[in-house]
């Protein structure tokens, strides 16, 4: 299998191949073989890459924004067009199931454009009255170039949800993929020039961390999004502070879903296998801290089990399979260390819990119950499919408990009880909160982090804020009162 693209990096309008940079070599998760081989960007790519979006950031900022919406409208028309094309791109990246890829990849990112593009055009200003006929107005202004880093779970996905908002504002972007998954966001540079973008608007260069470093500090650089871990976070967002730029961080976390034993049974085991094995568990917003309240448990966690062993696994390419493997085989090794220390610490194997055997990054799908707060399994992000699910018994009890975490990305609530559905959604620390539903993130609705989970929110009106700035201009109608 080949998905060799025509060269490593995209720049000012056009793919760009320089061979003296680091290799970077592209596994596709599920066999293990290298299905391309690119380079990581070298000092001077990446100075051009920015020169470029600077250039283009001026043409494209001057447009009228119903213009900027119209590209960004014809690229998500295009996305949806080769929607199959780019979900077997997305498979071939990342591993994950091509059922999963043609419904929640492409066409997520699809959406974000036009999302974005109908959004620009009703952007406006204030006009503030000062007194004695003085008024101020206030327009939005683009920030400039942005940088975009990516994590490996949604390469596709994430390059839209940060380009779609940054080009609709009037800004340029650079983006670095995750060296682990660097196919899509190639396509989405290409796509935009094909749908009259400027040379130069998206540019893509591939590296790993140190390349993602040397952008974040770059002086031409006004704002870096970076979705990826905690420590990873912690790193960027300090340099980015050096030269006070703005950012947004997506970062990772340890989500709870409270399950109350009014719940619907069925619908509550779908959110938690949803909220923990979908792309493999590969979801930073997972439900990976389960509450179950006593009296549902020993019936929730026999029928978690009957479903979780049906789920098909294998090659992500056939339709029919509903998991595929690991992005790669550190990361297997890595939810292997927490399947074990789960069984050292004491937490009870319901199912799951080993590597299945032959080539490619396969796990089973585990669930552990009889799980407590301080077990490690509990506390860290696993970034695979391991479900722990907790039982409680009252509300104070739970929603303590859930918010005993230094992450805040989100939450759910499953109950039959709409009042307290809602007292628990407005106690529950998180960026989002789902009352009985989970991972459902449409474009309308900002999503983001509290706590170590991150800073900023991506999606809905309240990018505008993330990718713009005020200006305020004073406007005198009077004589100047000077007192010299
Ligand atoms: P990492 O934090 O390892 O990497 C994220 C990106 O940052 C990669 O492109 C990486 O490059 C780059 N990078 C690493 N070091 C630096 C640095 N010093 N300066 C600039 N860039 C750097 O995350 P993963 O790729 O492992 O993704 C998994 C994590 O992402 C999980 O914690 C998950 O929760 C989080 N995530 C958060 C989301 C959200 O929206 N909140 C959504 C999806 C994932 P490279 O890896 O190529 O070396």
């Amino acid at each position: 299998m080949r998905a060799q693209p025509e060269a490593s990096h995209f720049i000012d309008g056009a793919y760009v191949e320089d061979t003296s940079g680091a290799p970077i070599e592209c596994r596709y998760a599920a066999t293990g073989e290298v299905i391309a081989t690119l380079h990581e960007a070298t000092p001077a790519l990446i100075d051009r890459a920015l020169d470029a979006a600077q250039r283009a950031q001026v043409e494209w900022a001057a447009l009228r924004p119903v213009e900027r919406g119209r590209v960004l409208h014809k690229a998500a028309d295009i996305i949806r067009a080769r929607n199959r094309e780019l979900s077997e791109l997305e498979t071939l990246d990342t591993g994950k199931p091509l059922q999963e890829t043609l419904v929640a990849d492409a066409t997520s990112g699809a959406d974000a454009l036009e999302y974005f593009a109908g959004f620009v055009a009703t952007v406006t200003g204030q006009t503030i009255p000062v007194g004695g006929g003085d008024f101020v107005y206030t327009t939005r202004e683009p920030l400039g170039v942005c940088v975009g880093i990516g994590a490996w779970n949604y390469p596709t996905q994430i390059a839209c949800w940060k380009a779609a908002p940054a080009l609709a504002f009037g800004n340029a972007m650079v983006f670095k993929p995750s060296d682990v998954t660097p196919l899509c966001a190639l396509k989405l540079a290409e796509i935009l020039i094909e749908a009259g973008a400027p040379k130069g608007l998206f540019n893509v260069v591939q590296g790993r961390g140190g390349v993602g470093a040397s952008l974040v500090t770059d002086s031409r650089v006004a704002k870096v999004s970076l979705t990826g871990s905690v420590p990873t976070g912690r790193k960027v967002y300090a340099a980015a502070a050096e030269g006070i730029r703005h950012v947004t961080m997506e970062l990772g976390g340890k989500s709870p879903l409270v399950i109350f034993d009014d719940a619907s049974l069925e619908d509550a085991i779908g959110a938690a296998m949803l909220g923990n094995f979908y792309s493999t568990g590969q979801i930073c917003s997972n439900g990976t801290r389960v509450f179950v309240q006593k009296g549902l448990k020993e019936r929730f966690l026999s029928r978690l089990k009957e479903r979780t062993d049906a789920i098909v696994i294998g090659e992500p390419m056939i339709e029919a399979t509903q998991m595929g493997p690991m992005i790669t085989a550190d990361q297997l090794g890595k939810v292997m260390g927490y399947i074990a220390q789960g069984k050292a610490e004491g937490a009870r194997l319901i199912t799951g819990g080993s590597r299945i055997e032959g080539p490619g990054n396969f796990v089973q799908p585990t669930v552990f119950a009889d799980v407590t707060d301080a077990m490690v399994i509990a506390r860290e992000e696993i970034f695979g499919p391991v479900m722990a699910v907790l039982d409680f018994e009252t509300e104070d009890e739970v929603i303590a408990r859930a918010n005993a975490t230094e992450f805040g990305l989100a939450a759910g609530v499953f109950t039959a009880d709409l009042a307290r559905a809602h007292r628990v959604a407005a106690k529950l620390q998180a960026g989002t909160c789902w009352i009985n539903a989970y991972n459902l993130t449409p474009v309308e609705a900002p999503f983001g982090g509290s706590k170590l989970s991150g800073v900023g929110r991506e999606n809905g009106h309240a990018a505008l804020e993330h990718y713009t700035e005020i200006k305020s201009v004073y406007v005198g109608v009077n004589p100047v009162d000077a007192p010299y």
